[in-house]
């Protein structure tokens, strides 16, 4: 039996859908419009007034919003509301740049922990789950959001924020967590920290996992599924749409369900700007159809993506989201190769490695280099240089199978790559620098 949080707005008809979405956009055009300058100068260049936009079709008329344009309206000039209204704040985890502030009202506050509710009940969580919450809490979004939506299943939450492995653990073991949320990095940690402390992941009473907020593969999730004995499911958000939650997975576990009475979601291609057709790969373009106080329309994530309406076997309608492929940012140009650090984590999970990996890019004799450290496990760690080298040749050729480059593999010692407990750093690229 299928779990729904809103059962009757998550398997609604595509009308009813559409319904809703067209009702929403024109209110909320109308208030962006009246209410955040900034956003009304970016129509009137473009020379749209909101009559323009009478449905989710004429969506694409709109001018887009960019980080950098959140930057440029720091602190509050995306503000659709009086700041009095506003009973939160936000920011991102600046991944790639200065950070930016987000507000919220008490009333999206509720949509946002809604949506994470969904998320929960999505990966079978009900009010009888004990959910460890181990995102971050500040202002990281992500132990806010999930936090809000276990209390809106009424599931008895354990607030434990990020780090502090062993008290993790005491507290999973001693309190009976059944759901665990963190990032997939984090999971796997403990996951890796469960095993050294002598525990099987029959010993845990974890039925699932939560985890997003970062890139992960396919070879990641079934890794960590096996270390902590779970279901892992994928959940995605950004701070400047809320939070966690606008996406979420369900029981099929093959791409995520986006809150579409709540967000608009549009494929571009990333140089033009055209919307691209249903099913194509293109950046992820979102519009908040009912947030009142950081009401963002046409926001660019720069996260690559391809949306596709098949229908789904747990009776959701909402259309699905593949896993981003890494953000159009993300992606390193290696000696003119377009290579992303999922390719190189899915290699080494499929080649019997562990997900405890650095890649590090520089620029010598002006030419790019890509090396990547890799961890062996306990097992692999072997005093024989013979034997490593045979190991780093193997995987240079698995590497460059997948890459169409040549990279330098080193293995490392167990524990010398260093743990994530939030999101994971994955690239160090020496170029910058220079
Ligand atoms: P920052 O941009 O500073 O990292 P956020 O904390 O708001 O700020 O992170 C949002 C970004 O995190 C998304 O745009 C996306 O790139 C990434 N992300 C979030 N969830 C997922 C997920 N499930 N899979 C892959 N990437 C994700
Ligand atoms: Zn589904």
């Amino acid at each position: 039996m299928e779990n729904y949080f809103q059962k009757e707005i998550e398997t609604a008809s595509r009308e009813e859908i559409l319904a809703l979405q067209n009702e929403k956009i024109k209110k909320q055009v109308k208030h962006v419009y009246e209410n955040v300058e900034y956003y009304r100068k970016l129509m009137d260049e473009k020379g749209v007034k909101p009559e323009d936009i009478q449905s989710v079709e004429d969506i694409k008329k709109l001018p887009f919003l960019t980080k950098a344009d959140l930057r440029e309206a720091y602190p509050y000039g995306l503000l659709g509301t009086p700041l009095n209204d506003c009973v939160r704040i936000h920011s991102t985890s600046g991944t790639t740049g200065k950070r930016v502030v987000a507000f919220y009202t008490q009333h999206d506050v509720d949509l946002w922990e809604e949506c994470c509710a969904r998320a929960i009940m999505a990966a079978s969580g009900t009010s009888e789950d004990v959910v460890q919450v181990a995102y971050g809490y500040g202002l990281f979004t992500g132990g806010a959001g999930l936090h809000g939506g276990s209390h809106k299943v009424g599931s008895l939450t354990l607030p434990m924020s990020s780090g502090n492995t062993d008290r993790q653990i005491q507290f999973m073991m001693d309190l009976n967590a059944t759901i665990l949320c963190c990032t997939p990095s984090y999971a796997a940690y403990i996951g890796e920290t469960l095993a050294e402390q002598g525990y099987q992941p029959k010993d845990n009473k974890l039925k699932a996992g939560i985890f997003g907020a970062e890139p992960w593969t396919e070879e990641m999730r079934q890794s960590i599924e096996k270390s902590l004995g779970i279901k892992a499911y994928d959940i995605y958000g950004l701070t400047e749409t809320s939070g966690p939650g606008v996406a979420f997975e369900c029981s099929e576990q093959s791409g995520m369900h986006i809150n579409e009475d709540h967000f608009y979601a549009e494929i571009i291609d990333p140089d033009t700007g055209e919307v691209l057709p249903e099913g194509s790969k293109g950046e992820l373009v979102f519009t908040a159809l009912d947030k009142e106080a950081f009401p963002l329309l046409r926001y660019r994530t720069r996260d690559i993506c391809v949306l596709t309406r098949e229908k789904c076997s747990c009776g959701r309608t909402f259309v699905k989201m593949c896993k981003p492929m890494g953000r159009s940012d993300d992606m390193l140009i290696i000696r003119g190769v377009n290579v992303f650090p999922s390719q190189i984590e899915t290699v080494l999970l499929n080649e019997g490695y562990s997900p405890n990996y650095q890649i590090e890019i520089d620029r010598k004799n002006n030419t790019d280099t890509l090396d990547v450290m890799v961890e062996l496990t306990q097992e692999q760690f072997s005093d024989k240089v013979a034997d490593t080298q045979r190991r780093e040749r193997e995987l240079e050729g698995a590497m460059r199978t997948m890459l169409g480059i040549g990279a330098k593999i080193h293995l490392v010692p167990p524990k010398s790559v260093v743990r994530s407990e939030g999101k994971a750093v994955r690239v160090i690229d020496k170029r910058k620098l220079h």
